[in-house]
């Protein structure tokens, strides 16, 4: 019996101690994740609470502000949202939000019945001639449908789609569309609104009703998070980062989670914040979790143009970004750029055995590591590599995203760290 229950002990331990970061990171996704937090993008505050979530965390762990800097760091920026109730109806079909349909972010409103007016590849050349000739139209009673799904050439699908969106300005405009869709954070408003649909869920019917409100937040307030952990050499820093804020709403009915996308990164800072906590690092740990990322990078522009530290003491920036999977192990943005930071990471990696495959690639402009790079700061931007494809879309859940390889991505973070 006595054996047993030792046994018991040492399961539970054993247990607690491997798994330890992936069941806290589990519990951070899913809250942030949750409708409590709107997608965590900019409609009912959704990016501010999460901000807070992140803050009450970090007073949890023990981490500290900066010496008289609050936790938050307040920005203004200009972002268009779909706050009410949506509705598409095409003829009789109510269509689904998120899944059959996405509001283009940019969108203005329209209310009403609508007659569809298809124009495809038959009929532009013969019934109009070409699509600037649609300009022409001007009329508020008609929705015009672009359906070149036929078209194979992905230049002229392109040049077409972007006289779609043009078109916005004179009226309500639908694109079918047969790949995947992805949704992004609207800066502007449009004078109508542009209604993505799926090929699948496209018809051509005679009439469309819609219900599209878009309110536009002139100089709305965000907010990055920024905490400090002092190490040994206190003014010598190594900055972490991963954004918080994700899509938001598409009216109250599609909500995106953000799960992969950003959760998972905000999961990994903050698991990393209690290993640095309990093992004084070497360099003072600069925590930021930025908000405006999905905006085009506000938040961390924010922070590079008003720093708290001086810019030339950060030794390297870690900005991360989708954790979830890593079956096939990471990608390192920046890679090519910095060949010694690079070729360590894939000798922990090849020495401690974590993960399948440590990969390179050159500098991009697609995440928060961006503005310091430009700053002359050395910064990777890792991301997850495997079978996670849910991005930028309502699939992107707690649910679908797995965490199987989280403590050894979190493992070689570390090492890498301390290596530095
Ligand atoms: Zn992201």
């Amino acid at each position: 019996m006595k054996l047993l229950v030792v046994f018991i002990a040492l399961i539970t331990l054993f247990t607690n101690y491997s798994f330890a970061q992936q069941s806290y990171a589990k519990v951070i996704i899913d809250s942030l994740c949750s409708e409590h937090y709107d997608g965590r993008g900019y409609v009912n505050e959704g990016d501010n609470r999460a901000a807070d979530f992140i803050i009450r965390e970090l007073e949890a762990i023990g981490v500290t502000p900066f010496k008289k800097k609050p936790f938050a760091q307040p920005y203004r920026l200009n972002v268009n949202t779909f706050p009410y109730p949506i509705e598409v109806v095409l003829g009789d079909d109510t269509l689904v939000p998120g899944a059959d349909y996405l509001v283009n972010s940019s969108s203005g409103s329209a209310q009403g019945e609508f007659e569809l007016v298809e124009i495809n590849s038959e009929n532009l050349q013969t019934k109009f001639n070409g699509v600037a000739d649609l300009s022409l139209q001007s009329t508020t009673q008609k929705i015009f449908a672009f359906n070149f799904t036929d078209v194979e050439d992905a230049k002229k699908r392109n040049e077409i789609m972007s006289f779609a969106y043009k078109a916005m300005k004179y009226f309500p405009v639908i694109w079918v569309e047969k790949n995947k869709q992805m949704y992004s954070v609207g800066r502007r408003q449009m004078n109508y609104p542009l209604i993505s649909i799926d090929s699948a869920s496209y018809f051509a019917a005679s009439t469309v009703n819609l219900k599209i409100n878009n309110a536009y937040k002139p100089q709305y307030l965000t907010k990055n998070v920024i905490g400090f952990i002092p190490g040994k050499k206190k003014r010598k820093y190594i900055v972490l980062s991963a954004h918080y804020d994700h899509l938001g709403r598409m009216g109250t009915d599609a909500m995106f989670p953000g799960a992969n996308d950003n959760a998972s990164g905000v999961a990994m800072l903050l698991s990393m914040a209690k290993h640095f906590m309990a093992n004084k690092p070497e360099y003072s740990i600069v925590l930021c979790f930025f908000s405006g990322e999905e905006a085009g990078l506000e938040g961390s522009k924010y922070f590079v143009q008003h720093p708290y530290i001086k810019l030339k003491r950060i030794q390297f920036v870690l900005n991360i970004d989708i954790m979830g999977g890593a079956e096939d192990g990471i990608t390192v943005v920046n890679g090519t750029k910095h060949e010694e930071a690079f070729n360590s990471l894939v000798a922990i990696n090849a020495e401690k055995k974590y993960l399948k495959r440590v990969k390179k690639r050159g500098p991009t402009a697609n995440s928060d590591h961006y503005f310091f790079s430009q700053s002359g700061i050395p910064a990777f931007f890792i991301y997850s590599m495997g079978n996670v494809k849910n991005y930028h879309d309502i699939y992107d859940t707690a649910e679908n995203t797995p965490l199987n390889e989280f403590d050894d991505v979190q493992s070689l973070l570390i090492d890498f760290i301390k290596a530095r």
